[in-house]
């Protein structure tokens, strides 16, 4: 969920540039039911009227997801290069937000004038086309924000990494840079995308049958390889999956797609002989309704896997898709299909600076200061040391950090409210609201519903009524009888003077409810208590 915010001008009054404005996705384990997780953006919508522009430096979710969410709150003018813009249009357009807002901008030497900033792309290497660094210069120094990159000398889509270019940048000074951490851990210098075209040329030429292949639909690059690769090998080439198609044709619409193999529909593809088939489709990371997923069931638009067919994964699998990626495997397993996946490296390369060329890059734009960012902060801890050993200063501005980078050393003096924000269906609901962790409760220990009805006397009119979801039945007996024996013994217990107190009342059924179920089957379900009057 990327969303940076810089400013410039007197303190508390500077003018305002957002760079990105991303979204992370739910899970079932920590967010179930949530659609989408957005940046808590209260901060920036408050202070709208100190925003100048947003800029994007590329089209993954990550970076320009939450646009058509937020759009509305913020109302200023959006620049992008023409592919991501193509995909920003799409995100304001989904949320019926005008397109307009949207401006295709060339990268360096155009400039965007927004306030004080002056703003231009600077192209530069990732897992999506045309990916951009934002130099960004101000009455008080440049700074860089590297944006998603890494030091690819053959990109297969796009200009390849100009070290020339950026020694360049460097020596006209730079003061501050905000740079990717993603690999920050990695060792060795990246591998091209180019690299891996032989090892994914040879693996669909030597295949016998039908070959699949999955990846990201946005890494353009790969979709390409693995398109020329079912060529080359004299297959017909099946695109599958509707953000597979759709990132294909954006591609080709912008112009960054030239000499892209000629595909051919599902209903044709059913009809190929298998030999002579490739099919390149969504679900890299194991998504439920993605192609992938929906070939590792069974049919799909007409195709069924078979024993001796090649699955390829040429993707990384993203730390918490473990499972899905598996069960899927698994899957194609029992098909009898052949699965080739991650635990090669010879299928895939990262779209992120390794160590070295973190390094590389501190070097040839010589900053001042390098502030890490994008990437978890254990990431953000080794950057930061690694700036430091080159001699420059740096520093770990957590979400919400407002850091002072005028000086040499950068300073966070101030925090401004920040954290996550869960698109819930139509609502937008904030992290701690509680309502997730209602929906996780009664995930883990089930639903109790218990309705009493009392006289205007306070006597309890024997009239009682459990409704119990998600939990097991104890031996011998259905848990609700169990449950409205249990309360309605409790409720005329001798001596009972609190049927006054509704919500005292309550709260006592409550713990009842959930000690009977504790003693019954040992689980502490979520109850709903609702006390009626009559009268
Ligand atoms: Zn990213
Ligand atoms: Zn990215």
């Amino acid at each position: 969920m990327n969303a940076y915010v810089y400013g410039y001008g007197r303190r508390g009054a500077e003018r305002l540039i957002l760079v990105d404005l991303g979204v992370a996705f739910a899970d079932m384990e920590s967010t179930p039911g949530v659609d989408l997780i957005f940046p808590d953006m209260r901060w920036l919508i408050d202070n709208r009227e100190r925003l100048e522009a947003i800029f994007l430096t590329h089209g993954h979710e990550d970076h320009l997801g939450a646009l058509g969410h937020f759009w509305s709150r913020l109302r200023v003018p959006v620049y992008a290069r023409p592919f991501t813009s193509l995909l920003a249009r799409g995100k304001l357009s989904e949320q019926g937000q005008p397109e307009s807002a949207v401006h295709s901008v060339d990268p360096r030497p155009a400039v965007v004038p927004a306030g004080p900033f002056q703003v231009s792309f600077v192209p530069i290497p990732h897992s999506i086309p045309e990916s951009s660094a934002l130099l960004m210069e101000t009455p008080a120094g440049r700074v860089v924000h590297s944006g998603d990159f890494k030091l690819d000398p053959a990109p297969v889509i796009g200009p390849p990494f100009d070290a020339e270019l950026w020694g360049a940048i460097g020596k006209q000074g730079v003061h501050a840079l905000l740079c990717d951490s993603t690999n920050s851990f990695s060792p060795h210098p990246g591998r091209s995308e180019a690299s891996i075209i032989p090892a994914i040329d040879r693996l669909v030429q030597d295949a016998a049958q039908r070959v699949v292949a999955t990846t990201f639909a946005s890494n353009v690059a790969r979709v390409a390889t693995l398109a020329r690769a079912g060529q080359k090998a004299g297959r017909s080439v099946c695109l599958m999956g509707r953000a597979m198609q759709r990132m294909i044709a954006v591609a080709r619409q912008s112009g960054v797609l030239q000499d892209f193999p000629e595909t051919i529909r599902a209903d044709q593809a059913a009809r190929t002989p298998r030999e002579h088939l490739m099919l390149i489709v969504t679900g890299s990371q194991g998504e439920r309704r993605a192609a992938s997923a929906q070939l590792a069931n069974g049919t799909y638009n007409g195709i069924d896997l078979q024993a001796g067919d090649l699955f390829l994964f040429s993707s990384k699998t993203i730390p918490g898709n473990e499972k899905s990626v598996i069960q899927i495997t698994n899957q194609l397993s029992r098909l009898g299909v052949d699965v080739v996946d991650d635990t090669t490296d010879g299928y895939h390369v990262s779209g992120h600076a390794n160590r070295p060329d973190l390094r590389r890059m501190h070097d040839l734009l010589n900053p001042a200061m390098v502030l890490p960012m994008h990437g978890e902060h254990r990431h953000l801890r080794a950057h930061a040391a690694l700036a430091q050993q080159g001699g420059r200063t740096s520093l770990i501005a957590t979400n919400g950090s407002v850091v002072d980078i005028t000086e040499d050393v950068p300073q966070v003096v101030e925090t401004v409210p920040s954290g996550r924000v869960y698109l819930d269906g139509k609502v937008h609901i904030g992290a701690l609201d509680g309502v997730v962790r209602d929906r996780l409760r009664m995930a883990m220990g089930g639903h109790v519903v218990v309705s009493v009805l009392l006289d205007e006397a306070q006597n309890f009119l024997e009239d009682l009524w459990v409704e119990t979801m998600g939990l097991a039945e104890p031996v011998g007996a259905p848990l609700d009888a169990y449950l409205t024996r249990a309360l309605t013994e409790f409720l005329q217990e001798p001596g009972r003077n609190d049927l006054g107190d509704g919500q005292k009342l309550e709260r006592k059924l409550r713990r009842q409810v959930r000690e009977r179920c504790f003693q019954a089957i040992g689980k502490k379900p979520q109850v709903a208590v609702v006390v009626s009057y009559l009268g």
